[in-house]
């Protein structure tokens, strides 16, 4: 199968995640296909060579992937209009991938830039570069990986069903149901902490939830970013850092690290919790925690008391 990989309005972070997979690393992933470019990757032929080839018909193509936000100020590819070119590579594609938040809804790039949007969203509004009817010759509308960037497995993925010929469901936003079905709040080691309803009192620490005063939006971000770990051992809540959104239409939002309140409640709760059912369970919650809670995970003094016995 034939893949080219083009680069829009884009910081390459979706390249450099997609160089960290592991279990199948990239290499091992991309050597299934034979890649007609990739900006960072491939050698054989500049981008203008490659785009060429397909739009000529020379080359046969099953996957196109833009990785950024398309607008009308990027470069040119051989003559066309950088959104031209995409276009085309977009009717001539079996599968068509938009690889994080930027490609899927525009992003940073189109926070600044009106003429600026994602492949077929920009932010919530569906159409985008492409329109809101397009499909691909293989019936799907725009494969939509989100993130900012997205985790390197969520590709790797999408490319494996393909190559197997298996179906891939999407949500309403045009993403694999397999990978954001899940919230990023699901698999967070602080789930006690929230249940409980216990508050995390420093960035970075082990102890508490994020929710409360931190601006965590894991309870209403999908994502897998806690079910599929980031370098197989770690993501943002795990390592004492909110969820910040990124995989979701409104990234990225103002005031990350606070939480918003409105008459002492969360101006956003937990996904589907109404505000009646989180003020009951949230007060009995944190009335009844359990004191184990409340303390330092690992206590140091402890195990300076060790040493000098
Ligand atoms: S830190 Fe965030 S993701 Fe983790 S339990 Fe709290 S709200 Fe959920």
């Amino acid at each position: 199968m034939k893949l080219l990989w083009l680069q829009g309005l884009s910081c390459s972070g979706n390249t450099q995640s997609f160089l960290c997979a592991e279990n199948p690393s990239a290499h091992e992933i991309l050597s299934s296909f034979e890649v007609l470019f990739h900006p960072a990757i491939t050698w054989e032929r500049s981008e203008e060579e490659a785009v060429k080839g397909v739009l000529a018909g020379k080359e046969e193509l099953d996957i196109f992937i833009l990785e950024g936000a398309v607008g009308p100020k990027l470069r040119k590819i051989g003559g066309k209009s950088f959104a031209e070119v995409v276009k085309k590579l977009s009717t001539k594609a079996r599968y068509v991938i938009a690889l994080g938040n930027c490609a899927v809804f525009g992003n940073i790039p189109a926070k600044a830039d009106e003429s600026v949007s994602g492949l077929q969203f920009r932010f919530l509004r569906v159409g985008g570069l492409l329109g809101k009817g397009f499909r691909t010759k293989e019936g799907y509308p725009v494969i939509n990986i989100s993130g900012c960037p997205a985790h390197p497995s969520w590709l790797t993925y999408v490319l494996n069903q393909i190559r197997r010929g298996r179906r891939i469901a999407l949500d309403e936003l045009g993403r694999p149901l397999e990978i954001y079905s899940y919230l990023t709040h699901h698999g967070c080691i602080r789930n006690e902490y929230f249940e409980w309803k216990v508050e995390a009192e420093e960035l970075g620490r082990k102890e508490g939830c994020l929710f409360y005063h931190f601006g965590c939006r894991g309870p209403m971000t999908h994502s897998s970013c806690n079910r599929i770990l980031w370098n197989g051992v770690s993501s943002k809540t795990r390592a004492g850092m909110p969820c910040v959104g990124c995989t979701e239409y409104d990234f990225p939002r103002e005031g990350f690290f606070k939480t918003k309140h409105v008459m002492n409640l969360p101006e956003e709760l937990p996904l589907g919790v109404g505000k009646r059912a989180y003020i009951l369970i949230s007060g009995v919650a944190k009335s009844f925690a359990p004191e184990r809670l409340k303390g330092r995970l690992i206590d140091e003094s402890r195990e300076k008391g060790s040493q000098q016995g």
